[in-house]
């Protein structure tokens, strides 16, 4: 099924048939406007919400949600039409709200130190699937305004290219957040990023780098073996030409592994070139990897390295470690919640 923020507005107003023209724009504008459901949209007559409650149908169906004890960071945890399972985690900043959004349930790139890695995959997205998260967060951030959405939550956005790109333009197109308020992230697919780098829209570009030499970057990002750093940063470089957008490395600092003054000194020589911004993230526990975060002594000092070395670096606040929603937690889980605040398992569509 193509899910309601798949639909183009013909197929919307094939699925109205003889109802007036106007009926179309409402329902459009329910949908994308406001995040509602027929069952909401109350400025249509009862038995057309009735009706079309039963064909424009979401695609997520909330199994839980979770709210981390300090309450800015919320989880959902779904479920798909086939059982598939994915999690998007909204977090609230002052005055804005950011949407972390799945690209696809599970992820078939392996790093070691993540919990999606760790779960394998199961299956891509759809465009319908991925739009609907922002759709969601987006009316669940009220009165907030969603300013962001990155594309960083489960799966390798780059290896659903087609779909990915294709809810980009939705979210741009329908829901009105400007191309460089979105960021997709990518573990380096190369091929991905070029075409990326060919597209109108100029989304902002993260790489989640880890390593700056390519022993140690094979070790924990198996992608690594395919596109070495040479032809990554290549490709890197090509994309800031192209785009003249912002580009951001990704660094989870692990204890003893990624975090001494040579790492220091190899990152700042890729990211030096490209004008790089580095975001520093201490390495958040997994549960099928030893390997621990730098403590926060050493995360200032790499940070303060990297900076005297004239990188752009910056330390990322964990959000929602409390609930399994920060960087790398996400394995959608059912089960106990995890979460002190969590409110529930609901079966309602959101
Ligand atoms: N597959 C894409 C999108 C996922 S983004 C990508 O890798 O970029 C999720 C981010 O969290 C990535 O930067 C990832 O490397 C990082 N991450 C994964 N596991 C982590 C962990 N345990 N602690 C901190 N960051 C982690």
């Amino acid at each position: 099924m193509t899910g309601p923020f798949e639909m183009t507005r013909d197929e919307l107003a094939a699925v109205l048939g003889d109802e007036p023209g106007y009926r179309t724009e409402q329902v459009w504008r329910g949908l994308w406007d406001r995040g509602a459901w027929p069952q909401d949209m109350t400025e249509l007559p009862r038995e057309l919400r009735e009706r079309l409650s039963r064909v424009v149908v979401p695609t997520l169906q909330e199994v839980s949600r979770s709210v981390s004890a300090d309450g800015q960071t919320t989880k959902w945890l779904w479920q798909m039409a086939d059982g598939a399972l994915v999690e998007t985690v909204l977090m609230f900043y002052p005055g804005r709200a950011t949407v972390c959004v799945s690209s696809q349930a599970g992820c078939a790139m392996s790093c070691s130190f993540c919990a999606t890695g760790q779960r394998g995959f199961t299956r891509h997205l759809t465009v319908g699937e991925i739009v609907e998260q922002v759709a969601a967060a987006r009316r669940a951030a009220l009165p907030r305004r969603l300013g962001n959405v990155v594309f960083m939550g489960m799966g390798e956005p780059l290896a659903n290219y087609e779909r990915t790109w294709a809810a980009v333009q939705r979210i741009h197109d329908h829901l009105g957040i400007s191309a460089r308020r979105i960021t997709v992230s990518t573990v380096g697919v190369v091929p991905g990023i070029r075409r990326l780098a060919a597209e109108v829209l100029p989304v902002n570009l993260a790489v989640s780098l880890h390593a700056a030499r390519d022993e140690l970057r094979n070790a924990i990002v198996p992608l690594n073996r395919r596109y070495p750093l040479s032809v990554l940063m290549g490709a890197c470089a090509d994309y800031v030409a192209a785009k003249n957008r912002r580009l951001s490395f990704e660094w989870a600092l692990i204890d003893s592994v990624n975090d001494s003054p040579r790492d220091a000194a190899e990152l700042a020589e890729l990211a030096l070139p490209v004008g790089a911004h580095v975001n520093l993230i201490p390495l958040n526990p997994t549960p099928g990897y030893l390997g621990r975060g730098t403590p926060p002594a050493g995360v200032a000092a790499f940070a303060q390295d990297l900076l005297a070395r004239g990188v752009n670096a910056t330390v990322r606040a964990n959000r929602g470690t409390d609930i399994d929603a920060a960087c790398g937690q996400l394995a959608a889980r059912k089960g106990p919640a995890t979460a002190p605040a969590s409110i529930g398992r609901r079966r309602v569509p959101h």
